[in-house]
């Protein structure tokens, strides 16, 4: 029997060894309070509970979904008198779903859930992605919203939770947490609109307060992913811009919850929210990408007024994780199907996967997908720490060391999570297209035909690098931290440089030596990025070194003006960073376990000869570029644009 879990050893290898179970069920069972009820008493009872979990799954999706993904694609979902109707045999998945209770596995049990960790939702959702990303995708949107629900009331501070066991006694939106749960409702999230992508400061949907106090939102949002769904979180503007915002308009913005519809007892629907239309998509047929006009929609606010940015991070942060996940799948799925075809495939004498070009196509393949998924289990791990010992502290009863112990820990989890996070959306995307795409070139013209999987995988992979944050975002991001964190600090980036050259010549192990000089590489792009971008903002500080930079320096930046350099060599950083982030997991990995010193010497081949490349591309390169830009006035860009 078919097994997406069992069949895959590098998922579990994590499984068995690359998580720190403990950790998590401590957190997730709140050190074992449920002990006497329904909860497990020990890491390992949880865990082997999340094994059957895990392994029923696997069977599930190879059973119940992955023969049908051709279906799923052909027939996509309708638009019959303004909502959308799945086809039989994508609502039948979903009540499958329903019956093996999945929808609500990370929902905390006295809310109606199984109370397991993210990790493994993530983890099923891999394996859902395999089958197909389109149904997984619907799928995300149940237990993702359920869960912002409960994080978002525990933030603002209207849930009731029992210090000493942490058990919710009552939360806000609990009513939404139990129709998500019993899978009678699931939602979705609302931010893009016809004039604002990326660009979130331009975000025109308002949201109005009346004279008693109750808010309704107005406007219209589009590429909405299950946006037929019933809770809609919906980023709207609240307050005026303050020109002098450092965040560039974005504290204008604010968080609500809005109901699309009511039901009465009879299940007849009065639509409170419109469906404008259903998108016609390259892919993705299976998941409903939906227009939505808002006119006076009754909406409960979330948190404060202006505080809609931080609440939309942290939703954003889990579903990056998840699309990580999902890209995941999306390449496992492409590997494998290129790798049965290979082996079948003859050409000149032998089959195609003995031919050394394509043999390279599918060892490359197959270390990427390893490499993120070492990101992918990282960045799953850290994020869910800081969110859930962020809500433990919030209601714990903690004397004040084990409070700032916690602190740290939260602090060390956040920034782990924030730096890995951007990386593992830019590289599980681009990566899925890449593998899609070296499938469907692996199948030769069989591959350009609609009879063979590959061109519905890279129809379905296309959308990954655009949609939750593009790649090009991502680079963004993590180039102004990466950046920013030089300037507030260039003494400790000075001291690191320092380590990683050292470690580079002196270390006894090998493959660590390597490591230390990918790391030194990167470095040394991320100086000659800031020693231009400082340099042209301040120009005392041309041809200082960085370790006799002044306090002055960390004053005054605006990332949009002063980053020109930077922004333009962002994809090029984001790359170096993730190589190198990739290789230290992998390093880990390989010190403890040296069947992973296979994988981390795959992964080094490859990221060495594209470091240095990229490495100077940074140095030698862009001036020309920007040059040209800041000749033409805006004026004429636009002119040309049109
Ligand atoms: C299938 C699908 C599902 C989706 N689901 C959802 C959903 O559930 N909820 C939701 O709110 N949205 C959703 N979206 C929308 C998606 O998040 C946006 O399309 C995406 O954020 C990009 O915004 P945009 O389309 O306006 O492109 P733009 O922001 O106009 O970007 C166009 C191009 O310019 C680049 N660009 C923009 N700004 C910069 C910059 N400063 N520097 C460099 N490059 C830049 C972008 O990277 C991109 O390549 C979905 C989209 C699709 C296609």
């Amino acid at each position: 029997m078919a097994n997406f879990f069992k069949d895959n050893d590098d998922l579990q290898y994590y499984f068995d060894e690359g998580v720190d179970w403990d950790s998590l069920v401590r957190i997730t069972e709140r050190d074992f309070a449920d002990a006497d009820g329904e909860g497990f008493a020990t890491t390992e009872e949880a865990v082997s509970f999340y094994r059957d979990i895990i392994e029923m799954f696997g069977e599930f999706v190879a059973k119940e979904i992955k023969p049908y993904e051709r279906e799923i694609d052909a027939n996509g979902v309708e638009f019959v008198d303004g909502e959308v109707v799945f086809p039989e045999r994508l609502a039948g998945i979903f009540d499958k779903i329903e019956d093996l209770h999945l929808h609500s596995l990370p929902i905390p049990r006295e809310l109606g859930g199984m109370n397991a960790p993210m990790m493994v939702y993530f983890m099923n959702s891999e394996l859902m992605a395999r089958a197909d990303v389109s149904a997984m995708a619907h799928h995300g949107f149940h237990a993702g919203i359920a869960m912002a629900a409960i994080v978002f009331s525990a933030i603002e501070g209207s849930s009731d939770i029992d210090p000493k066991t942490g058990r919710i006694k009552e939360t806000r939106w609990q009513h939404v947490v139990s129709e998500i749960a019993s899978g009678e409702a699931w939602g979705c999230m609302d931010i893009t609109e016809p004039g604002a992508g990326s660009d979130m400061a331009a975000l025109r949907t308002v949201g109005e307060q009346d004279a008693d106090g109750n808010w309704t939102v107005t406007g219209e949002k589009i590429f909405i992913t299950s946006g037929h769904g019933k809770y809609h979180f919906v980023i709207a503007r609240t307050e005026d811009v303050d020109p002098d915002d450092p965040m560039g308009g974005l504290n204008a913005l604010s968080m609500f919850l809005v109901p699309a519809y009511e039901e009465d007892e009879n299940g007849n629907r009065k639509r409170i929210v419109q469906l404008s239309r259903v998108e016609e998509k390259l892919g993705h047929h299976g998941s409903a990408t939906c227009g939505l006009v808002f006119d006076k929609a009754p909406a409960d606010l979330v948190g404060k007024r202006g505080e809609g940015f931080k609440y939309m991070l942290t939703l954003m942060n889990n579903a990056r994780v998840g699309v990580g996940f999902e890209c995941l799948g999306l390449s496992e799925s492409a590997y494998r199907t290129a790798l049965e075809y290979a082996a079948e495939r003859a050409s000149m004498g032998k089959t195609i996967d003995r031919h050394e070009m394509i043999a390279e196509y599918l060892e490359t393949m197959k270390t990427e997908i390893q490499g993120v998924r070492a990101m992918a289990v990282t960045a799953a791990f850290h994020e869910e720490m800081s969110q859930k010992l962020a809500l433990s502290i919030r209601y714990g009863d903690l004397d004040d060391a084990a409070r700032a112990q916690m602190e740290r820990r939260i602090k060390s989890h956040q920034r782990k999570a924030r730096r890995i996070t951007p990386l593992l959306k830019y590289f599980a995307a681009e990566n899925a297209v890449a593998h899609a795409r070296a499938c469907l070139q692996i199948h030769g013209g069989n591959g350009y035909t609609t009879e063979y999987l590959p061109e519905k995988l890279l129809r379905d992979a296309l959308v990954m690098p655009i949609y939750e944050g593009t790649s090009q975002i991502q680079a963004l991001m993590a180039m102004k931290d990466t950046l920013g964190g030089i300037i507030k600090n260039p003494q400790r980036f000075v001291r690191r440089m320092a380590q990683a050259r050292w470690r580079s010549v002196s270390s006894r192990n090998p493959l660590e030596r390597r490591v230390a000089q990918l790391q030194s590489l990167s470095l040394s792009a991320q100086q000659q990025l800031v020693l231009k971008t400082a340099g042209d903002k301040v120009k005392a500080l041309r041809g200082k070194p960085i370790a006799e930079w002044t306090d002055e320096l960390t004053k005054n930046w605006d990332p949009k003006r002063d980053f020109a350099f930077a922004m333009l060599h962002a994809e090029r950083l984001i790359q170096l960073l993730g190589d190198t982030m990739i290789a230290e997991l992998l390093l880990e990995q390989a010190e403890k376990h040296p069947e992973r010193v296979d994988v981390l010497e795959r992964h080094l081949e490859r990221a060495e000869p594209k470091a240095r490349y990229l490495h100077d591309q940074i140095t030698t390169t862009g001036q020309r570029l920007l040059d040209r830009l800041s000749a033409s006035s805006p004026e004429m860009t636009d002119q040309a644009a049109e």
